[in-house]
């Protein structure tokens, strides 16, 4: 099928783009690769697109009062390449090439995926376990939004129609920062069945600050509060078992809720793996929870 038609504006720059946001049923347009697939299947039929490519400043990376600063038009291959967001955000560099195939990672860009906000989608759930923030420009002026008030519902956000996410903010890792990532995928590339993100602190061998943000099992990104608190006082078996409280997977097309469950427990073992492991070790030989 072919988009209904629709009028298109090249924006100049953010303020440009708030301002054109304001005509009736006005859409951003960053990589396309999300927005004119639903164009095209006409599950929306906006009257007019406001192209953001090309506005300056938001395509940088950089590293601000310890934290990693990720504009919304940054590319995927460019935060899956950058040496910043490697040693400074490793757990947005692990999650990357789960994300499509490198053609869409060469268009689809971070500032569209935080907005897009599928609930099987990576990023989203990396921004919650990182505890980041999202930047925002709308008519009355920038505002910052914590994750965890980010995503509210099923494909809904804090943005407003008029709102453009200028840049993500996530807290660089230090000595004793740990991240975990895990997801199944019936293909590599494809929208995950279930995944999970993860950021602890490492104290010794005991693990605290734990976050972890289940992906593809609910509305919005999850948080397993009360497998992170079995967690942190080191019972893996319980923090599976708590997973049984924390979730409420709805059968879909992909596997029944209980196979989501189950496969929940099975990418918790393998990211506490990762989580306990030394930084840059093979973070295979955990005894402690084999
Ligand atoms: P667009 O498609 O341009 O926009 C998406 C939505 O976000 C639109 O509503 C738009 O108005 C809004 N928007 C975009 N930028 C902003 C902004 N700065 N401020 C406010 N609103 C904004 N994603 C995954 O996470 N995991 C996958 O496995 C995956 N697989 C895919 C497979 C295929 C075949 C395809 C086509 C896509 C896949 N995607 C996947 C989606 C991909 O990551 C998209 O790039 C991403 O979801 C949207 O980014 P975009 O830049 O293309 O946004």
């Amino acid at each position: 099928m072919k988009p209904a038609p629709f009028a298109y504006a090249k924006a100049r720059s953010v303020a440009h783009a708030v301002d054109l946001l304001a005509h009736e049923e006005a859409r951003l347009l960053a990589g396309g690769q999300s927005l004119i697939a639903t164009l095209n299947m006409r599950l929306d039929r906006p009257h007019l697109l406001v192209d953001i490519n090309g506005v300056p400043r938001l395509d940088g990376i950089a590293l601000t009062n310890g934290h990693v600063e990720i504009g919304a038009l940054v590319r995927h291959a460019q935060a899956e390449r950058s040496a910043q967001v490697i040693r400074h955000a490793p757990l947005i560099a692990l999650a990357m090439p789960h994300i499509g195939h490198p053609a869409i990672r060469n268009r689809g860009t971070i500032g569209g995926s935080i907005a897009f906000a599928d609930p099987a989608a990576e990023l989203p759930a990396c921004l919650v376990a990182l505890g980041g923030e999202a930047e925002i420009v709308g008519p009355q002026g920038p505002r910052t939004v914590r994750a965890d008030d980010f995503f509210k519902a099923l494909f809904e956000t804090a943005l407003a129609p008029c709102d453009v996410l200028t840049l993500i903010r996530i807290p660089a890792v230090n000595a004793a920062t740990r991240t975990g990532f895990a997801e199944f995928a019936r293909r590599h590339g494809d929208y995950a069945m279930i995944g999970l993100a993860a950021c602890a602190r490492a104290d010794g061998k005991n693990l605290s600050d734990i976050r972890l943000a289940y992906f593809g099992v609910g509305p919005v990104p999850l948080r397993a509060r009360n497998a992170e608190t079995a967690l942190s006082g080191g019972d893996l078996d319980g923090a599976v078992a708590a997973l049984d409280t924390d979730l409420d997977p709805s059968d879909d097309v992909q596997a029944t809720a209980a196979v989501k469950t189950h496969l929940a427990g099975v990418l918790l073992r393998r990211v506490a793996k990762q989580l306990m492991a030394a930084p840059g070790s093979a973070q295979a030989g955990l005894e402690r929870w084999p």
